[in-house]
C-alpha cells in the first residue's frame, strides 16, 4: 500500500502535465486517467513511469455517473494509502453570445464539468475515507468562473462557478477528516482546449492581455496543483488558487 494521485483528463494538456510531473513530487502511483483518448494516455502513462513513478490508464466518461463508480471500484483494487485527487477533465464549447446558449449545449457542458467533477469529488471521498488516510484534492475550476466569459462561453463560465461553490462546501464537510480540498483557476493556457471547443486562434487573438502579457502553459499549472496536493500546502484548504499571470 502505498500513495496514490488520481487525475481525470490525463490524456492532454494540464492533467497530462501534471500526471508527467507527479514522480517529481513524491507520488509513486498514478492514475492515468481519460475519456476517448487512449493514445495520448498512453503517452502520458509513458512518460510517468519514465519519471520512476508507476502508471495505471483507466477509462471512464465522466458524463456518465456509473463509469465513475465502476473506475473507483478499480482504483479501489489498487490499495491505495494516501489518495490525491486532480479533477481535472473538462471542455469548453463554441464561442457563442448568450443567446445561442442551448439548452442541449448547456446540458453537455455541466453533465462534464460539474455533474462529473461533482460524482468525481464524491467517489474519491468515499475512497479516501474507506482506506483512512486522509488526503487531498484539487478540482480544476477556471478564471472564468470569476470574469464570466461574456460573448464566450456563459455557460462554462458558470459551470466553473459550481466547481468553485463545490469546493468551498466540500473543503469545510471533510476538513476534520484530513481531507485537504482545493480548486484551481487557471488562466488562458496552451493547451488544445481552445481548438477543441472551436477557436484555435483565442491564444493568438486573446493570449497576450493578461497582465503578464503571455498565455500560461500547462506545467505552470500543475507545479501550482502539486503544491496543492502536498504536505508543503498542510495548512490549505477550501482556497481558490488563481495561476492567471494576474488576469
Ligand atoms: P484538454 O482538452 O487538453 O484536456 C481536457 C481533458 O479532459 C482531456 O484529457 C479530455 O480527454 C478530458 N475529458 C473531456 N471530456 C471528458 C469526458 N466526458 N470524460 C472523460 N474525460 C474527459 O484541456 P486543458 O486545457 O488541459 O483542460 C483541463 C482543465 O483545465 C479543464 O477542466 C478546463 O476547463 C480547465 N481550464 C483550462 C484552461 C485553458 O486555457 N487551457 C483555462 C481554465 C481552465
Amino acid at each position: 500500500m502505498s500513495d496514490l494521485l488520481i487525475v481525470t483528463g490525463a490524456s492532454a494538456g494540464i492533467g497530462a502535465a501534471t500526471a508527467r510531473m507527479a514522480g517529481f513530487n513524491g507520488w509513486s502511483r498514478v492514475v492515468v486517467h481519460y475519456g476517448r483518448d487512449k493514445d495520448g494516455a498512453e503517452d502520458t502513462a509513458a512518460m510517468v513511469e519514465s519519471m520512476g513513478a508507476q502508471a495505471y490508464l483507466l477509462q471512464a466518461d465522466v458524463s456518465k455517473p456509473k463509469a465513475i463508480e465502476k473506475m473507483f471500484a478499480k482504483i479501489s483494487e489498487l490499495k491505495p494509502g494516501k489518495i490525491g485527487l486532480v479533477n481535472n477533465a473538462g471542455i469548453t464549447a463554441p464561442t457563442a453570445s448568450f443567446a445561442d446558449l442551448t439548452p442541449d449545449r448547456v446540458a453537455q457542458v455541466f453533465g462534464v464539468n460539474v455533474f462529473g467533477a461533482l460524482e468525481v469529488a464524491r467517489q474519491c471521498l468515499l475512497l479516501m475515507r474507506a482506506w483512512d488516510k486522509g488526503g487531498a484534492m484539487v478540482n480544476v475550476s477556471s478564471a472564468s468562473a470569476r470574469l464570466g466569459s461574456p460573448h464566450m462561453y456563459v455557460d462554462y463560465a458558470a459551470s466553473k462557478g459550481a466547481v468553485e461553490t463545490m469546493t468551498l462546501g466540500l473543503a469545510e464537510e471533510v476538513a476534520a477528516e484530513g481531507i485537504r480540498v482545493n480548486a484551481i483557476r487557471p488562466g488562458l493556457i496552451e493547451t488544445a482546449i481552445h481548438a477543441k471547443g472551436g477557436a484555435p486562434d483565442r491564444l493568438d487573438q486573446i493570449g497576450h492581455t493578461p497582465p503578464m502579457g503571455r498565455p500560461g502553459t500547462a506545467d505552470e499549472v500543475a507545479e501550482a496543483i502539486l503544491w496543492l496536493l502536498s504536505d508543503r500546502a498542510s495548512y490549505v484548504t477550501r482556497t481558490i488558487m488563481d495561476v492567471t499571470g494576474g488576469r
